[in-house]
């Protein structure tokens, strides 16, 4: 009865609501992308207890006011509450019979292989590079679809990638961008479009469960190999043929020859662009390789300046190609000065030119009791 108005498509039918009912589907951020990812394969019966299927949710974040405006799984009684838990109560009050799995965690190097283990597909509802590519490489290597959704601003794309059947997420972008990109924290969108493209990444994860990759009988093909684009200002949608390459970085090698990328702090505008000394020595402790920027002027850095930073004056900085090209993109830039005001210059300058760059406010009485 419940499903009596899916199970009547020739497409599905018994068969496939059982197979549905089975399927163990990972969706990696509770947020616009998501909520109606979530809600959609809830109410569609997808992972029942009963049938040996779940849905698993990876998220570390708490409801903020400004989310409301398009993770329609939160209302305003759940602020300041954990995504993963308000997710699972409202999924199980839409479906008793569904096995929700939260990870109160953000996914890392170190736990999304054993996450990714328990699930067949992934749903990459992410909003950043960083975690698009471990989600990626940690895929390939496990051999597991993902279906990807991005919006920004009016637009969304759309694909399924699966290293094992096509083409992967490196395949189409090698390398995450150079240049700062901004995310929709900072270009913002508008909510209905966040709904869309997580409403097709559900039902893609749906036609994946449904088993029809080989199988086109019934004319379910998934976005395996393409990318789907909308721009929702005038309707330019097209779907983009994207090949597997050879030269692809992961498609390339064997799974087992995988190195995930290593953790970050994130190019993200939720991140905090701003740090303290407390801050730097949790970075220290953590062994992420970092750059550690001194941009006063050479008087300032001659009185006394933090052990192992490099010493570049803003004014150089801010003027010479040659000085931005020495610094290292693969690892965050933390910069500091006096009073804050030029390394928050400077941080603004590294990002405009696809720097990871934080800035360090140094309280320097607390730096000469340490
Ligand atoms: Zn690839």
């Amino acid at each position: 009865m419940r499903y009596a108005r899916q199970r009547v498509l020739p497409e599905i039918g018994d068969a496939g609501q059982a197979a549905l009912a089975s399927a163990r589907i990972l969706v990696i951020g509770a947020g616009g992308l998501g909520s109606p990812a979530l809600l959609y394969l809830t109410a569609a019966g997808v992972g029942l207890k009963q049938a040996g299927g779940c849905i698993g949710i990876v998220d570390d974040d708490t409801v903020d006011l400004s989310n409301l405006q398009r993770q329609i799984l939160f209302t305003e009684a759940d602020e300041g509450s954990a995504k993963t838990t308000v997710a699972a109560s409202r999924l199980q009050a839409l479906n008793s019979d569904t096995d929700i799995r939260i990870f109160q965690t953000r996914l890392s190097t170190e736990n999304v292989l054993e996450i990714f283990s328990g699930f067949d597909i992934i749903i990459d509802g992410s909003d950043n590079f960083d975690t698009k590519y471990l989600i990626n490489d940690a895929a390939v290597r496990l051999g597991l679809p993902v279906v990807y959704g991005s919006i920004l601003g009016f637009e969304g794309q759309a694909a399924v990638f699966w290293g094992k059947e096509g083409p992967c997420y490196r395949c189409l972008y090698p390398a995450r961008p150079e240049s700062h990109v901004p995310n929709c924290a900072e270009a913002g969108t508008l909510g209905g479009i966040a709904g869309m493209i997580g409403t097709i990444q559900a039902v893609e994860a749906c036609k994946l469960a449904l088993g029809q990759v080989h199988c086109q009988a019934h004319g379910l093909a998934p976005l395996l190999g393409k990318l789907f684009l909308t721009d929702a200002r005038h309707w330019d949608t097209q779907t983009l043929h994207i090949e597997k390459r050879d030269d692809c970085p992961v498609c390339s090698i064997t799974p087992d020859q995988i190195r995930l990328p290593d953790a970050k702090p994130q190019q993200c505008a939720t991140a905090p662009a701003a740090m303290n000394l407390n801050d730097l020595q949790g970075l220290f402790e953590s062994g992420i390789p970092f750059t550690l920027l001194d941009v006063r002027e050479p008087h300032e850095w001659a009185n006394g300046h933090l052990e192992g930073a490099l010493h570049i004056p803003l004014g150089r900085l801010l003027v010479a190609p040659e000085v931005l090209d020495s610094l290292s993109r693969q690892e965050p830039l933390v910069v500091y000065c006096q009073h804050g005001m030029r390394s928050a210059r400077a941080v603004g300058h590294l990002r405009e030119h696809g720097y990871d760059a934080f800035n360090l406010l140094v309280d320097w009485s607390q730096l000469n009791e340490l």
